[in-house]
């Protein structure tokens, strides 16, 4: 089980509705977790969170008084969602300005932008591919964990209308946490074999025929396994 990189995740994020606060039903933030991990050590679990920062949040503004009241802190809370989830917590701030240092929806529509262009960049590149054939430059396109996941997906795709018996292997070896991509390199795998009329041998993993009842890589019986 590998664990979705930090791009997949936001990706993945992205392509989702912003959550609303449900103190002030306000349109929450997507703040980007500081490197420094937390007391705990265990940090917040994410590397995204979505916050709510307006400051007419009853949430926050009732905040100062009651962490003033019961634990004589100069603090309020600010309520956070875990993205792609319902679960909201509160996380402490120490002045009004406190985490906003890490908002990023600027940054974020920065790299939006940056991630259309490489997505369309990436989609010409296997329009040639489609047409040349060439599977090697598909297969680069698919590995690369930089290139954005649809482009992936697309390439994975292609690798099922057209790869080789032998692009099988480094299908297989390919693990990744994004349950899209994950799925899409699973149906190339089946698409090449019906291509082909193969299948992997149970045992040994070896490509063998679809309808062999022996197998000729490690000998064992797989008729009808
Ligand atoms: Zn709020
Ligand atoms: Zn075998």
């Amino acid at each position: 089980m590998s664990i979705e990189t930090k791009q997949e995740f936001l990706e993945r994020i992205l392509a989702m509705p912003k959550p609303s606060c449900p103190h002030c039903n306000k349109t929450m933030q997507l703040w980007e977790v500081p490197p420094v991990t937390f007391s705990d050590g265990l940090g917040w679990g994410s590397p995204y969170l979505y916050l709510c920062f307006n400051d007419e949040c009853p949430l926050y503004d009732q905040g100062w008084n009651d962490l003033k009241e019961n634990y004589a802190q100069n603090a309020s809370v600010r309520c956070l969602n875990y993205p792609g989830t319902d679960q909201f917590e509160c996380m402490p701030v120490f002045s009004s300005q406190g985490a906003k240092g890490q908002i990023i929806d600027e940054q974020i529509m920065a790299e939006e932008k940056m991630l259309k262009e490489q997505t369309k960049k990436g989609f010409s590149i296997l329009a040639n591919c489609y047409v040349e054939k060439d599977t090697l430059t598909i297969i680069r396109l698919l590995t690369d964990p930089c290139e954005p996941v649809r482009v992936r997906i697309k390439a994975a795709e292609m690798m099922g209308d057209f790869g080789e018996l032998e692009s099988i292997e480094a299908l297989r070896c390919m693990k990744t946490g994004n349950q899209a991509m994950q799925k899409a390199i699973e149906e190339a795998i089946t698409s090449i074999h019906d291509r082909f009329f193969t299948r992997e041998c149970p045992f040994c993993a070896e490509i063998i025929k679809k309808r062999a009842e022996i197998c000729k890589h490690c000998s064992r019986e797989v008729a009808g396994k």
